[in-house]
């Protein structure tokens, strides 16, 4: 589980790499928003408040070095954004559910895709790990 600030900076320490104030700044950012998919110019609108020195560079920077250390995941949703999300355990458990109207990404918190993970399994051998679904449509407050 990489939810956590302390799990992040061990992640970090064990490959060597400092825990820079800007690094902190982005990390618990990531914390503060979760299951947000922030994209990297969200992050630098929110972390120019905190520290107006913090450059879009080292925003992206940041970003992929916590991407390549396995804690952040990026995520397209076919809006030319690249989006984020902190590495968690249950990511195999959610899906996201994209409105085309208002570009809003929610989760959907459940899998129930157990039967055809098993289906796979007997047809073809094939183990499922993970999964990536996202469903295109009309959000609540847009319908
Ligand atoms: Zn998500
Ligand atoms: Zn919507
Ligand atoms: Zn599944």
């Amino acid at each position: 589980m990489v939810d956590n600030f302390d799990a992040i900076c061990s992640k970090l320490k064990e490959e060597k790499y400092k825990i820079t104030p800007q690094r902190e700044i982005i990390i618990n950012i990531l914390l503060d928003n979760l299951n947000k998919h922030l994209s990297a110019e969200e992050i630098y609108d929110i972390a120019k408040g905190i520290n107006p020195d913090l450059g879009m560079t080292t925003i992206y920077r940041t970003l992929d070095l916590l991407v390549e250390l396995g804690v952040l995941q990026k995520l397209e949703f076919g809006d030319g954004r690249t989006r984020y999300e902190l590495q968690d355990e249950d990511m195999h458990h959610h899906h996201h559910l994209i409105c085309l109207k208002c570009g809003k990404v929610e989760e959907f918190e459940m899998d129930l895709l157990e039967a055809l993970e098993q289906k796979i399994l007997e047809k073809k051998g094939f183990e499922v790990m993970d999964h990536k679904l996202k469903f295109y449509g009309t959000c609540s407050e847009c319908r």
